[in-house]
């Protein structure tokens, strides 16, 4: 029998690698929904390719191209929530959950209220309401599976071992573009530099969070939700080949670290496979004589302020972390536009944090209060924009 898998995120870069073994796998799998945001055409081409039973796009107003690209093919959809509502209602085995952003909490959630296997590329969803989101995977018989790289590594070597055996987990960090930069050369780097990811192929968000190490901040606090382990146990560093992704340590001193090249769909196979081991075609064998060494790093909270301010939400716990990545998601998408140099995001994000402080102090109990708050952290933070500017 085949299993259903539907994706969140289809056109995005975890989509694609999705979609790449899932093709590779007909034999196993057969497509349920495919949600996109707002690209008709790369989402018509996936569906036919794919023989999705539905195809929905997130951007009501695409609605009609979408219509259109996938006339004759027999494959129902449509566009707006409604559409992205109706993708999360159709029957599935594994639901993808690869949205960027907050913007991905709400499909996430319901298909975790619908007692769904939620393979979770979005770490935002744990980052914003990690709370109300382990908590009502649990009422509601759902499965979490990491579809990060790093922590799919720790689930992989912590093998079902209980935490009470683990002294620490470490998340490896690649140390993003601008790993060798200096201060100076980084406050005046461009966007398109900041893309420039050395190992990992992403998208622009999650790019610009690896720039400033927020995305390894984002990690620490998904990883704390994931698998209930203290911020005091958890670490980082950084490790410029990125083969290594997660380590634990154990109490005994010994250290179990899951190795593979960065490709996506070692991690994404790793899910989609509930246990068993699939196939890549295509994949690279991992050769480590040619790669000759592995070498590690502190990370430097200095030249990288984000990863100091996203530890300090982790500590500081309650509302910090939503009211941190609304600010971060703001500030990443005005240094894209080119309205604030690359040290205004983490300038941004600490004001925010700090403004909010005392306002926010207890965890959203759901995921409508996560959205209360990071709507209005956006709008302040969008107001806050033109200051930073003039600060400089
Ligand atoms: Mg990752």
């Amino acid at each position: 029998m085949t299993q259903i898998v539907t994706v969140f995120g289809a056109t995005g870069s975890i989509g694609k690698s999705t979609a790449d073994l899932l093709a590779q796998h007909a034999d196993r799998f057969s497509v349920g929904a495919l949600v996109g945001g707002k690209d008709p055409v790369a989402l018509a081409r996936m569906a036919r390719e794919l023989n999705a039973s539905f195809a929905a796009l997130a951007d009501e107003s695409a609605g009609p191209a979408l219509a259109e690209a996938l006339s004759g093919s027999g494959i129902p959809n449509g566009a707006g929530e409604g559409a992205v509502m109706e993708a999360v209602a159709r029957d599935a085995d594994i639901v993808v959950a690869a949205v960027s952003g907050a913007a991905g909490l709400k499909s996430t959630h319901a298909a975790l209220r619908l007692g769904r296997t939620v393979a979770l590329a979005n770490k935002e969803s744990l980052v914003c309401a990690g709370d109300a989101f382990m908590r009502d995977a649990a009422r509601y018989g759902a499965t979490i599976l990491p579809m990060d790289s790093e922590h799919d590594a720790l689930s992989q070597a912590l093998a079902g071992r209980p935490l009470a055996d683990v002294r620490t987990m470490m998340i490896t960090a690649s140390g993003g573009p601008f790993r060798t930069w200096s201060h100076e050369r980084i406050a005046a780097a461009s966007a398109t530099e900041a893309a420039a990811h050395p190992t990992w192929s992403m998208g622009m968000k999650i790019n610009i969070d690896s720039a400033s190490l927020m995305n390894k901040g984002l990690e620490l606090i998904e990883a704390h939700h994931l698998f209930g382990i203290e911020p005091e146990r958890l670490d980082v560093v950084v490790h410029p080949q990125s083969v290594i992704h997660g380590m634990v340590y154990w109490l005994d001193g010994a250290v179990t670290a899951e190795l593979a090249l960065p490709d996506m769909r070692v991690p994404i196979s790793h899910c989609l496979g509930l246990g068993d081991r699939l196939t890549i075609a295509r994949g690279r064998p991992l050769d480590l004589v040619t790669l000759g060494a592995l070498t590690f790093e502190a990370a430097d909270e200095e030249r990288f302020p984000c990863l100091r301010i996203a530890r300090a939400a982790l500590a500081a716990g309650g509302a910090a972390p939503t009211v941190m990545n609304a600010a971060n998601e703001i500030a990443v998408a005005a240094f894209i536009a080119g309205r604030i140099g690359f040290y205004g995001i983490s300038d941004l994000v600490e004001r925010a944090c700090t403004h909010f402080a005392g306002q926010y102090r207890t965890a959203p109990a759901d995921v409508d209060e996560a959205l209360a708050i990071d709507a209005h952290v956006r709008v302040w933070s969008a107001e806050a924009l033109p200051e930073l500017r003039a600060a400089g």
